[in-house]
C-alpha cells in the first residue's frame, strides 16, 4: 500500500515535469527549462550598451581604420572580462583598390566539460566592421553585441561541446575576415565543427522579421535548431537563400551554416543613418534568445539526443520564404 502511494506520487510528479517541458511559450518567456537557462540570463541592456560603445563611442569601424583597432581592443577586453583566457586576434591583409589593408578577427572559445566532451564545436559569429562612412549600429554592431552577450552567458554554462565565438573583420569589403578565417582553419577543426550561426543585422526597428539564410537554400542543422528554438522562445523562423555574409566560407568548408538577419532590410542599410536610435531592444533580445537556445540545444550535455523526448525539444516543421532584401 505504501509502495503504491509512493509510485503514484512519483507518476504525478513526472506528469507535472513533462507538462512543464512541453508548455507553449507565453509572453516571450520560454517555458522550456533548458531554454530558460539562456533566455533568463540574456540581458538586453548589455547588448544595447555594446552597440552604444561600438557605434557611438568608437563610431565608424571600417577595416584598417583607427576605429577598427579600438573595436578589436574592446572585443578582447569584453571576452577577457567574462573569464575567457584563450582570446585570439588573427591578423590578415587584403588588397582593395590597389591599397593593402590590415584587419583582424577576434575569437574566444568556451571549452566543454572535461568528462563530458563530444569533441565537437559550434561557432557563433558576427562581423565587427562597419562600412567606412557609417556607424553601423545595426550592421553589424547588433550581431557583435549578441555574440558578446552569448559569450558572457555561456562562459558559466556547462556544455559538452565547445563554442567558438568569432567577430570577423573586413566583411564589408567582401567577407575577407571570414574567408581568411576559414582558409586558416585546420581540416581537423573544420571536421568537428558541426554548426555555424552567423548574426548580421539583428536589431533594426525598421527591418522585417527574422529569417535564416543558407548559402544553398537548403535546410541544415543550424536552420533546424534555429526554427525549433524560435518556436519555443519566440516564433517559428523561416529559411531562405542568400550568400553575402560570413556564413558562406564555412558553408564552403562543408559546415552547416546559416545567417540570421531581419528582412526586408531597413532603409538605413549602409547609410550614415544606421544609428542606435533605430535599434529595437525587443528584436535584439528575440534573436539572442533564439540563437542562444538553439546553440544550447546542441551543446548542452546529452544532446543531440532528440529521441530522448523527456528532455529534448521536438523538431518543428518550418518553411522556405522567397528572399526579400
Ligand atoms: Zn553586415
Amino acid at each position: 500500500m505504501k509502495y503504491v502511494k509512493v509510485s503514484s506520487l512519483f507518476f504525478v510528479l513526472i506528469l507535472l515535469m513533462s507538462n512543464a517541458v512541453y508548455a507553449a511559450p507565453q509572453d516571450g518567456n520560454a517555458k522550456h527549462a533548458f531554454d530558460n537557462k539562456i533566455v533568463k540570463r540574456v540581458n538586453v541592456d548589455n547588448m544595447y550598451n555594446h552597440i552604444y560603445n561600438l557605434s557611438e563611442v568608437i563610431g565608424p569601424r571600417g577595416a584598417g581604420t583607427e576605429g577598427e583597432l579600438q573595436t578589436v581592443d574592446y572585443l578582447v577586453d569584453q571576452f577577457e572580462s567574462y573569464g575567457y583566457d584563450n582570446v585570439e586576434v588573427q591578423e590578415f591583409t587584403f588588397t582593395s583598390g590597389g591599397e593593402e589593408i590590415t584587419s583582424y578577427n577576434v575569437s574566444a572559445v568556451k571549452e566543454p566539460m572535461q568528462n563530458h566532451n563530444t569533441d565537437q564545436q559550434v561557432m557563433v559569429g558576427s562581423h565587427h566592421d562597419s562600412v567606412p562612412w557609417g556607424q553601423g549600429a545595426n550592421d553589424d554592431a547588433s550581431g557583435t553585441a549578441a555574440v558578446l552577450e552569448l559569450a558572457r552567458v555561456f562562459a558559466n554554462t556547462p556544455t559538452d561541446t565547445a563554442i567558438k565565438f568569432v567577430a570577423f573583420g573586413a566583411e564589408e569589403y567582401g567577407l575577407w575576415g571570414s574567408r581568411k578565417y576559414a582558409e586558416a582553419m585546420p581540416a581537423e577543426e573544420a571536421e568537428r565543427t558541426v554548426a555555424m550561426f552567423q548574426m548580421d543585422m539583428v536589431g533594426s526597428k525598421d527591418a522585417g522579421d527574422l529569417v535564416m539564410f543558407t548559402a544553398d537554400g537548403q535546410k541544415n542543422t543550424v536552420t533546424d535548431l534555429g526554427a525549433a528554438a524560435g518556436s519555443r522562445v519566440s516564433e517559428l523562423v523561416p529559411y531562405s537563400q542568400l550568400g553575402r555574409s560570413d556564413h558562406v566560407p564555412f558553408h564552403n568548408l562543408g559546415i552547416p551554416a546559416a545567417l540570421f538577419i531581419h528582412t526586408p532590410l531597413e532603409p538605413w542599410y549602409h547609410t550614415e543613418d544606421d544609428i542606435i536610435e533605430h535599434i529595437s531592444k525587443d528584436k535584439l533580445k528575440d534573436v539572442a534568445d533564439t540563437v542562444g537556445s538553439a546553440v544550447y540545444q546542441i551543446t548542452r550535455k546529452d544532446t543531440p539526443a532528440l529521441e530522448r523526448s523527456a528532455v529534448a525539444p521536438v523538431p518543428v516543421d518550418y518553411y522556405y520564404e522567397e528572399p526579400e532584401l
